[in-house]
């Protein structure tokens, strides 16, 4: 038994380099910090895009009326309506799910498909004859010239339909309810879901400057001065793209042969980098390849490679919630193996709780190494020794998994001492902070 533990720790040094965690995490923090200062300095060298959002306010509290929300992130698309009263706000919304043969057909399919979900829930709504303003969240990187336009860079999670890299997703979404005839919208704002967890945040809380994402994908939206943005004359929030941080190799020594695996399985290969580290859609498959390796080297499942091991995708991380749940004990984690058509004994369960412990530490880890490398650049940005600061946060990871937010918080506090960074979990974040900025694009026409 002790035997085989310390076997299995040993493999499991290249995730968790105990002694050097530290340092490792330190490097990162300075790679991020480097990518940011890259980013915004030229965009076209640097992985971490910087992508400005042309969205300059944070909302003032007057903002009135029905909105529309339309939120395209990983999984789902949502329709929601909003609606600002004096003191409240109230929302209806509609849950519709992607097939997979739509997310990677073409973009007219998918945009088509968009605007069907759109005319339904304005049915639903009873609103089909209004003309609403809409705010479109559309979580994807866009090179934004306008609050209303901006251009695919690249698809990224599952996405990948064809013909919508280059294009103006605004008008592609226009022409998708103008083929229609039979509804209306005047989309006035293009949007990030960080920045509208953001502006959904600071609605409450006006230190929130900071919105970030870890669900499908992880994603970092901050205010920045604006004498850090070339040619761009006021203060603005800017969709950093963290994900991509690594793409030029810079991880390379903390990236593992497991790491290298899930990105050669995934559709983006090479793209993503720490976005394969440390999120929803790659986190449960980083746990597989680490599986695949201890039992291909005897020391779990009796060295026996089932078929269900080998199988991309069986092992999603809200199991790694369920796994890593305080309150579990050992047998029930076999259970939820079991179900999962992994049949091993007890002992097999205690290493399968320890990989997705050190998988989910890890991406915890490195996300508050990328948040202390954003808060302190905030911090100098503004020639302060002492940083008060709150972060709207959104996504499953970050709300659903049992570890996940409170190893990040405290990486953050140890890693940027001089900021106090508060996290508030966005409530609806994406959907009231479309509207919010839906009416503040509105206001400025
Ligand atoms: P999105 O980011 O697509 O808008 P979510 O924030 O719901 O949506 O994130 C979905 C991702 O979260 C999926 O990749 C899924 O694997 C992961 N996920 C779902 N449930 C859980 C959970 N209980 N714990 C951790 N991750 C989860």
């Amino acid at each position: 038994g002790a035997a085989l533990v310390a076997a299995v720790a040993q493999r499991l040094t290249s995730l968790r380099r105990q002694p050097r965690i530290s340092e490792q995490l330190q490097l990162v923090k300075a790679r991020m910090r480097s990518g940011l200062d890259a980013g915004l300095r030229s965009k076209s060298s640097s992985t971490i895009k910087m992508l400005p959002s042309f969205v300059y306010l944070t909302p003032d509290g007057t903002e009135r009326g029905k909105y529309l929300a339309l939120d395209l992130g990983g999984t789902n698309f949502r329709a929601l309506l909003v609606r600002f009263k004096k003191q409240t706000s109230r929302l209806y919304h509609k849950i519709y799910t992607i097939p997979l043969e739509i997310m990677q057909g073409t973009g007219e399919e998918l945009f088509d498909h968009l605007a069907q979900c759109v005319c339904d829930f304005l049915d639903y709504m009873g609103l089909k004859n209004t003309r609403l303003p809409a705010g479109f969240t559309f979580s994807f990187p866009c090179e934004q010239s306008a609050i209303d336009t901006g251009t695919l860079v690249a698809w990224t999670k599952g996405f990948k339909a064809t013909d919508s890299e280059g294009h103006d997703v605004v008008s592609m979404l226009r022409e998708a309810i103008k083929r229609r005839n039979d509804i209306d919208l005047d989309i006035v704002a293009l949007i990030n879901d960080t920045v509208g967890t953001m502006m959904s945040c600071a609605h409450e809380d006006q230190r929130c400057e900071i919105g970030m994402i870890a669900g499908t994908g992880t994603n970092l939206c901050y205010m920045e001065e604006l004498k850090n943005i070339e040619k761009i004359e006021q203060r603005m929030c800017i969709n950093t793209e963290w994900g991509g941080l690594g793409d030029d190799g810079c991880l390379d020594d903390i990236i593992t042969l497991y790491d290298t695996e899930v990105d050669q399985n995934s559709i983006n290969q090479g793209k993503q980098r720490f976005e394969k580290m440390t999120s929803g859609m790659y986190l449960g498959e980083v746990v597989r390849q680490v599986l695949l390796d201890l039992t291909r080297r005897g020391l779990l499942f009796k060295g026996h490679v089932s078929e269900t091991l080998k199988t991309p995708g069986i092992f999603e991380t809200k199991y790694l919630s369920q796994i890593e749940s305080d309150r579990l004990a050992l047998l029930q984690v076999r259970s939820i193996l079991q179900q999962l058509g992994l049949h091993g004994t007890c002992h097999d369960s205690i290493i399968v709780k320890h990989v997705c412990l050190v998988v989910s530490r890890r991406a915890a880890q490195l996300c508050g190494a990328g948040m202390a490398a954003v808060v302190d650049k905030i911090r100098e940005n503004r020639g302060l020794d002492h940083l008060d600061i709150a972060v709207g946060v959104d996504g499953s990871l970050y709300k659903l998994h049992p570890h996940f937010s409170q190893v990040l918080k405290e990486t953050v506090r140890v890693m940027a001492p001089q900021c106090d960074v508060t996290f508030q979990p966005s409530e609806e974040g994406s959907g009231k902070g479309a509207a919010l900025i839906a009416a503040v694009a509105r206001r400025k026409r």
